[in-house]
């Protein structure tokens, strides 16, 4: 049992980032206390981060379509999210005084464009509901009775104790530690008996091989197809944006893909291909590529060019396919022809690795999701400790499908850790 407490509440819940605001406050409307520990000096960090400032809170999709965007255990989350799904999201803060907007792909912002509206708006709800909240308070380890199975309370990193009924750990995952998202709640599931799935960084730009895309670096590129291909299967393709970078690609559609690469590319590196026309068939192709040269007569190949793709992409294409850039374009060969039409369907790249958990939006893998209720975010295994967020073993892609994670699981654990203050009476 406790030796010596500092405090005694009801919930606590640990970190304030999306997850844990949502949580603290629908504990504090189910009428039990809540205190909210944070080991930042604010609110909210990673948030302010989010859609580039403008935080995409959510994805304006029904809720079947937002399980497709779910690639890791989605059914997991059927119960938290049918429960508050994406239209009672944008309700809830259009509630609580956020004007809200729905752009392209159905995602939803802030109408002013400010992040700091969405954490504003909680830290007020959560004020307005009376839940205490302490910054720069570190939580260390959690505590359990004497039998192990049931939760009574935190050890701060200073020594302070809290005692209560339930812990929420909502303490978020690896990715961007400057926000605070350091991993702490992994350590804590796995000194209390819980399983972490491997953890890597996910939506997180690729590692690539192929010294020439050196020359392509801030190159972007807009309606190209991108595959991954694995050793049996082909892992992703889609079309969209994506960007070369010094060491590689990322954007769009690169951050996705790595949503589904995680376990083949750790084993090994991947096949990926561009296909920088994919309106044009291979005979279209051709078809333009002798209309350019006829347009450029007794022009170099490079100079031909220009006008089918980005200038740096150019010299890139023609090495690739083994031409002398400056050979006249009425003496390319109909075969020199085809290897540029192979080079500009198929760009190959090899991928050896993700990004960084620094660069990366999401951490992939977490606290196994068959440990905890899906209905109430609780531990199978110790009594009044529950999960939410992107510590638990589910990820999404980019469009708003994680903070609606967050902001689902968060309500859920919330609303029945109060329940299970409630049902067993009085306060510790
Ligand atoms: C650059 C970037 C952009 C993103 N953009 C979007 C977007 O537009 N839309 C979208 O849906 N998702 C986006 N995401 C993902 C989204 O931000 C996360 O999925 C979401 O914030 C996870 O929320 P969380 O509450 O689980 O964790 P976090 O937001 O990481 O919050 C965890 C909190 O716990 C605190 N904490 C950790 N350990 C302790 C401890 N020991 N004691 C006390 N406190 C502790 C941390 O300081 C932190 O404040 C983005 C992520 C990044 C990195």
């Amino acid at each position: 049992m406790m030796k010596q407490t500092d405090q005694t509440t009801d919930v606590i819940v640990i970190g304030a980032g999306a997850a844990g605001m949502m949580a603290a406050c629908q504990a504090a409307l189910g009428g039990v206390r809540v205190l909210l520990l944070e080991k930042n000096e604010k609110a909210g960090k990673k948030i302010y981060i989010t859609g580039k400032g403008r935080c995409n809170f959510t994805n304006a999709c029904e809720t079947e379509d937002f399980f497709e965007n779910v690639p890791q255990n989605a059914s997991f989350l059927y119960s938290s999210v049918y429960s508050f799904d994406p239209h009672a999201v944008i309700d809830w803060f259009e509630t609580h005084g956020v004007r809200t907007k729905v752009e392209r792909g159905l995602r939803a912002f802030p109408e002013s464009d400010h992040a700091s509206d969405i954490t504003r708006c909680l830290e007020k709800e959560m004020r307005r509901l009376g839940v205490e909240i302490r910054m720069n308070a570190e939580v260390d380890r959690l505590l359990l009775t004497d039998s192990q199975d049931e939760i009574c309370g935190v050890c701060l990193k200073n020594g302070t104790r809290f005692a209560s009924r339930c812990v929420i750990v909502a303490s978020g995952g690896l990715s961007y530690p400057s926000t605070g998202s350091t991993g702490d709640g992994y350590r804590f599931a796995r000194q209390t008996g819980h399983t972490v799935s491997r953890l890597s960084p996910s939506l997180v730009p690729f590692q690539v091989q192929e010294e020439d895309i050196r020359k392509l670096q801030g190159l972007s590129l807009k309606n190209v197809m991108f595959t991954v291909y694995g050793k049996k299967r082909k892992l992703f393709r889609e079309m969209g944006e994506m960007m070369f970078t010094h060491f590689g690609v990322t954007g769009p559609l690169v951050l996705s893909a790595s949503a589904f690469v995680q376990d083949a590319v750790a084993a090994s590196s991947l096949q990926a291909q561009i296909d920088l026309k994919p309106a044009l068939t291979e005979e279209k192709l051709d078809a333009r590529i002798l209309r350019e040269f006829d347009a450029n007569r007794n022009r170099s190949l490079r100079n031909a060019l220009r006008g089918l793709y980005p200038s740096a992409m150019v010299p890139v294409i023609i090495e690739r396919a083994g031409i002398d850039p400056e050979k006249p374009v009425h003496d390319v060969t109909a075969a020199q022809r085809k290897a540029l039409i192979l080079h500009t369907k198929q760009f190959g790249l090899t991928i050896t690795a993700l990004r960084g958990f620094q660069e990366a939006v999401i951490t992939h893998g977490g606290v196994s999701v068959r440990q905890v209720d899906p209905g109430t975010m609780e531990s199978k295994l110790v009594k009044g400790l529950f999960f939410a967020g992107e510590v638990l073993d589910v990820d999404a892609l980019t469009g708003g499908f994680n903070l609606q994670i967050a902001w689902s699981t968060g309500r859920a654990a919330g609303a029945a850790a109060a329940e299970q203050v409630r049902q067993t009476g009085e306060s510790s």
